[in-house]
């Protein structure tokens, strides 16, 4: 191993990383990336990669957008911060809240803001609390999740993501959230079984947890229209009509987490559209911002911010709320963001390229390595197994990572996620040329990956 350059030595003597292997990363070091143009970045060494993953599912405008710089920088220099606590504003609040709330997928009433997805979920839970003691049930508080699904790191949103890294040695899962079935058709779905029939069966398994939790005490779902880090699981057809029908007949609020999905990453401005999702209250982030600025949103219905203005009423103020919420440089950066997608029709021109996509995506299914090749909009993944018949996986660990290793090596960044899941979600202004330039790169590292597991 070549020893580590000055710039790695301090890192590895200074800096914590999230989700990272820590005792692992002081023998190998960093990755230091130093400049971004179009959809690549570059490292302190001058050599590119494609950023395959959109840095984390976030830059859907990739790098060095100079209208999205001058948004920020004007912004900077007008009024840099001022916060909206006690009733104080400004106008890119207002001016993106209006915005969100005309695009929503949904009715919304209002909209909340935050710096991350995670805050906006664990903002979602202290909504749903909030507003059944609002309604006078203060026994409809449990909130279903799914096993798999990621919603963030925060203690509550840590408690809705179902993956065990999140909750192992953390204490977690908190009380009154559980999880139910993870809709992965490869995976779940019986021999037999059509993909309407597996969605019956998971709307009646999330039924009769209902059931046996006793409706009263069940408040609301929470659900990703595809999931991402769990494992960019593409739900079977009929599953969110199949779930929502339950929700209805209990009276349980639908929370739908676009912090991937949202702005266009399905082809569609929503993951809902896709999907026929009807949320009651809907996260946002990331792309709301193409990741220029830090930005997230709760943006809920009616009857929900009917709740929190009797509540403030009552109790003198509604007690939540981050120095951030509504930071006017990130809320100035969303609203240029918007109007890029608007202008450039960034989301019909991802409907467009989405055949494209899972043309190249789905080729790779014959690979020996890869047991599911699934795509939908601009995401997509690997599912790489040992058997392709019996579905069973490796004997060896970390066969994903070291495919994304390999794929870093060939110039192509991606991430290794649960399941030995290879994710791919890059910019959403990638072309088709940029797309067979990935695909090529990747196939170059599957066929690396084969010899180094045999
Ligand atoms: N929800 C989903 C669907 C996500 O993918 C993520 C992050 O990847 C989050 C929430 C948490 O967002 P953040 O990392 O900004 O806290």
């Amino acid at each position: 191993m070549s020893p580590l350059s000055n710039l790695a030595v301090r890192d590895v003597e200074t800096l914590i990383h999230p989700y990272t292997n820590l005792a692992q990363h002081r023998e190998t070091g960093p990755l230091v990336l130093e400049r971004g143009q179009g959809i690549r970045v570059y490292d302190s060494n001058g050599k590119d990669y494609i950023e395959g993953l959109a840095g984390l599912w976030c830059t859907s405008l990739g790098y060095g957008n100079e209208e999205l710089v001058e948004a920020a920088a004007a912004q900077m220099r007008k009024l840099s911060f001022t916060h909206i606590f006690g009733g104080k504003s400004h106008d890119p609040a207002i001016e993106l809240a209006e915005k969100l709330k005309e695009i929503a997928p949904a009715e919304i009433s209002k909209v909340f803001f935050t710096s991350s997805g995670s805050e906006a979920n664990d903002t979602q839970v202290k909504l749903v609390w909030y507003y059944n003691n609002a309604l006078g049930r203060p026994e409809k508080k449990k909130i279903i999740a799914r096993q798999r699904g990621y919603h963030g790191v925060t203690i509550a949103s840590a408690s809705l993501t179902g993956l065990p890294a999140n909750h192992g040695d953390f204490d977690l899962p908190i009380k009154n959230i559980m999880h139910t079935d993870c809709p992965h058709p490869y995976r779940g779905m019986e021999a037999g079984e059509s993909e309407e029939d597996f969605s019956r069966r998971l709307a009646q398994n999330l039924e009769e947890m209902i059931l046996r939790e006793g409706p009263e005490t069940v408040a609301a779902f929470i659900a990703e229209p595809v999931m991402g880090a769990g494992g960019v699981i593409i739900p079977p057809k009929g599953y969110f009509p199949a779930i929502q029908e339950v929700l209805r007949k209990y009276d349980v609020l639908m929370i739908d987490d676009e912090v991937i999905c949202g702005f266009g990453r399905l082809g569609t401005m929503f993951g809902a559209q896709t999907l026929d999702i009807r949320p009651d209250t809907v996260s946002v982030a990331k792309a709301l911002s193409s990741a220029y600025q830090p930005i997230g949103a709760v943006m809920v219905n009616e009857a929900v911010y009917q709740a929190m203005v009797e509540e403030s009423r009552k109790l003198g103020t509604f007690g939540h709320g981050y120095t951030y919420s509504g930071h006017p440089v990130a809320a100035a950066v969303a609203i240029k963001t918007l109007e890029i997608y608007e202008r450039e029709n960034i989301v019909g021109q991802v409907a467009a390229k989405a055949p494209h996509f899972a043309r190249r995506i789905q080729g790779f299914a014959d690979h020996p390595l890869v047991g599911d090749a699934r795509a939908l909009g601009l995401i997509g993944a690997l599912e790489l197994v040992a058997n392709k018949e019996t579905k069973a996986g490796f004997t060896k660990p970390g066969v994903a990572a070291k495919l994304a290793s390999l794929c870093e090596a060939e110039g192509l960044i991606l991430r290794a996620i649960f399941g030995e899941t290879l994710a791919i979600c890059p910019p959403l202004i990638i072309t088709e040329a940029e797309i067979d330039e990935l695909a090529d790169r990747l196939g170059r590292a599957l066929d690396q990956c084969e010899a180094w597991v045999a």
